[in-house]
């Protein structure tokens, strides 16, 4: 619902074809419309906010949000992680995840121990700086730590 400060549509390509531009990934791409859209959403004729993606609609059956360009989305929403980081066991299994700067996410005491362990020896660093030393306590403790950016 942000999106649209990053999403622009900058051609008509056609028939519900957009050429467009994602400004943070500073991707092109081509945006066709889903089958299921064509013909009934335009994303110049829409009464959304003007924040949001120009592509995002409202379902009218369930209120559902949807990516009416799905399909062809840009790499940048097919990629998209909603957290900063996830933590898996040695094992590979999922452990955890993290959002914001360091709120973990996760039913494993041991690690939400070693966590917080972790984030108060890194306080004192710069942003790039706490993420390495989060990850090396981390791993050190027996989990691996997957950054998103
Ligand atoms: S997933 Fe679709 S609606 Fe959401 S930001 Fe990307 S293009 Fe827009």
């Amino acid at each position: 619902m942000g999106m649209g400060r990053y999403v622009k549509i900058t051609g008509i390509m056609g028939e519900g074809r957009y050429a467009a531009r994602h400004e943070l990934s500073k991707e092109s791409f081509f945006a066709t419309l889903d089958r299921d859209f064509r013909g009934k959403f335009n994303p110049f004729n829409r009464d959304t906010p003007p924040e949001w993606c120009p592509f995002l609609l409202e379902s009218d059956e369930d209120g559902n949000y949807l990516c009416s360009i799905h399909d062809s989305a840009p790499s940048f929403c097919k990629n998209f992680k909603c957290c900063t980081c996830r933590i898996f066991k040695i094992d590979g299994s999922p452990a955890g995840l993290v959002k914001g700067r360091s709120t973990l996410v996760t039913d494993d005491l041991k690690l939400k121990k070693m966590w917080d362990n972790a984030v108060n020896a890194a306080l004192n660093l710069d942003l790039e700086g706490q993420k390495v030393k989060i990850a090396e306590i981390i791993k050190d403790s027996g989990y691996k730590v997957d950054y998103y950016e």
